[in-house]
């Protein structure tokens, strides 16, 4: 079955992201736990977890994600930033636990100057300081000034060294195709398997590109709007494990259709890409 969703709101109480995600037809979500431009996680009240874990358990909503916020930097050699960036990590990835959330996406920052290979350093250690349930997925970049994680092959050498036992990758198809790797193309999408092992993608950010291959900007366009477009897009699919992976759409949103709209056409088109 065909797993699709948005990134959804949780203005209000963070179970509303359910009803929310819902009434548009997904039956994935992805979410902030707290404001994506503050430091500050806080706990959700026990009534607000109560209401959580109740609708997790009646809605096909499967699986839920979270979502680090944006500010924490892991794989920065400044101290303070560094103790906030890992405080933050683990308050977010306990609040996964507590929720029962499955899976927590995470970028791995930028080294801000201090190189490579010390921003990787960097970022290992810190993740190797969490100690969780959920499953920790490194999200790969579109290859900004200095930061980490657009070389899959550093993707997976970040992965093999975290200690955490439940790990794996989030596959961002914007940033990837930014980052280089011409998707469309069968032998690129192969050599992403082999570099990153398709059984270790558990989640994929659906996200078409603004910027043409090799732009190192990240900036996401509508499914199958943009340069990556429909026909690379069922070219990429033609990877059949990669179908069965959770998807969440990060996109601008089409006002032209409405969110509803889009995602059955999405789906529709996924369900057909599964049939060739
Ligand atoms: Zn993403
Ligand atoms: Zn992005």
């Amino acid at each position: 079955m065909i797993r699709i969703g948005y990134h959804i709101s949780t203005a209000g109480s963070i179970d509303f992201a359910f009803d929310r995600a819902a009434s548009i037809g997904c039956n994935t979500m992805q979410i902030f736990l707290s404001n994506p431009r503050s430091w500050s996680v806080s706990k959700a009240d026990t009534k607000e977890q109560a209401a959580f874990a109740a609708k997790e358990k009646s809605s096909d909503i499967s699986p839920v994600i979270a979502h680090m916020p944006y500010l924490p930097n892991v794989a920065s050699s400044d101290s303070i930033k560094r103790t906030k960036s890992i405080e933050c990590l683990k308050k977010t990835a306990l609040l996964c636990d507590q929720l029962s959330i499955e899976y927590l996406v995470t970028h791995l920052g930028s080294h801000m100057g201090a190189g490579k290979s010390n921003g990787i350093k960097n970022a290992i250690s810190a993740i190797n300081e969490i100690d969780c349930k959920v499953c920790i997925l490194l999200e790969n970049e579109a290859g900004q000034k200095n930061s980490i994680g657009s070389d899959l092959y550093d993707m997976a050498e970040i992965l093999d060294s975290i200690n955490i036992k439940n790990k794996g990758f989030c596959f961002d198809t914007c940033h990837a195709f930014a980052a280089g790797y011409d998707i469309r193309e069968a032998s690129s999408v192969e050599e992403i398997g082999r570099i990153l092992g398709f059984d270790r993608i558990k989640v994929i950010h659906l996200n078409d590109a603004l910027y043409d291959i090799g732009s190192h900007r990240d900036r996401h366009e509508n499914f199958g709007l943009g340069l990556i477009g429909l026909d690379g897009f069922r070219q990429f699919f033609r990877e059949k494990k990669l179908l069965s992976k959770p998807m969440i759409m990060e996109t601008p949103g089409r006002a032209d259709i409405g969110a509803e709209n889009e995602l059955e056409e999405v789906k529709s088109f996924l369900v057909r890409a599964d049939n060739i």
